[in-house]
C-alpha cells in the first residue's frame, strides 16, 4: 500500500495505479495542480462552457457579461471543475457559435488537452477521464482523435 507523498495518508490502490503519489484532499490537489485552471459555467441550457486559462480573468469576463447568462439575473454559476452534476438535456435552442464544431464537445477537448499537456498518452487520459469526468465518456479513440488536431487557442 502506498502513501500520499504530502500527508502520509494511505492511496486508495485504484488511485495509486493510476499514478497519483498524493490523496484526493482538495487542498492538496490545488497544491499539485501545474496545469491551467479549467473554469466549467453553466451556459443557459446547453452543454457547460469550459475554459481554460487564468480564473482571475474569466471571472472578471465573466462578470462584464461576456458568457452571456441571459435568462437569469443571477450572474455566473460557479462550481468546482469536476465532477459537476448532470445538466438536463438541451432544449434545441443553442448559442451561435463562431467556430465551425468538431464532433467532440468543448469540455471534452479541454480535459484531453489538460492531460495531453501534463504528459499523459491517450489510454491514461481516457482511463483518468473514466474515474475524474465519466459523463464525458472520453474516450482513448477520441483522445487520440482531439489530439490530432492543432488547438484553437
Ligand atoms: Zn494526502
Amino acid at each position: 500500500m502506498l502513501s500520499c507523498i504530502d500527508c502520509g495518508d494511505e492511496l486508495p490502490a485504484e488511485r495509486a495505479g493510476l499514478g497519483y503519489r498524493y490523496c484526493t484532499k482538495a487542498d492538496r490537489q490545488a497544491l499539485r495542480h501545474r496545469g491551467p485552471a479549467v473554469t466549467v459555467l453553466g451556459v443557459n441550457e446547453s452543454a457547460d462552457a469550459v475554459t481554460v486559462g487564468d480564473s482571475e480573468e474569466t471571472r472578471r469576463r465573466g462578470e462584464a457579461g461576456e458568457f452571456g447568462r441571459k435568462d437569469s439575473g443571477l450572474g455566473l454559476d460557479y462550481r468546482p471543475p469536476a465532477p459537476a452534476p448532470s445538466e438536463p438535456a438541451a432544449t434545441g435552442r443553442r448559442e451561435p457559435v463562431a467556430v465551425p464544431r468538431r464532433p467532440w464537445s468543448d469540455q471534452q477537448e479541454a480535459i484531453v488537452r489538460l492531460h495531453h499537456d501534463m504528459g499523459l498518452s491517450p489510454r491514461r487520459i481516457a482511463e483518468r477521464a473514466r474515474v475524474n469526468v465519466p459523463r464525458l465518456g472520453i474516450t482513448e479513440r477520441l483522445a487520440v482523435q482531439i489530439m490530432s488536431v492543432v488547438p484553437r487557442r
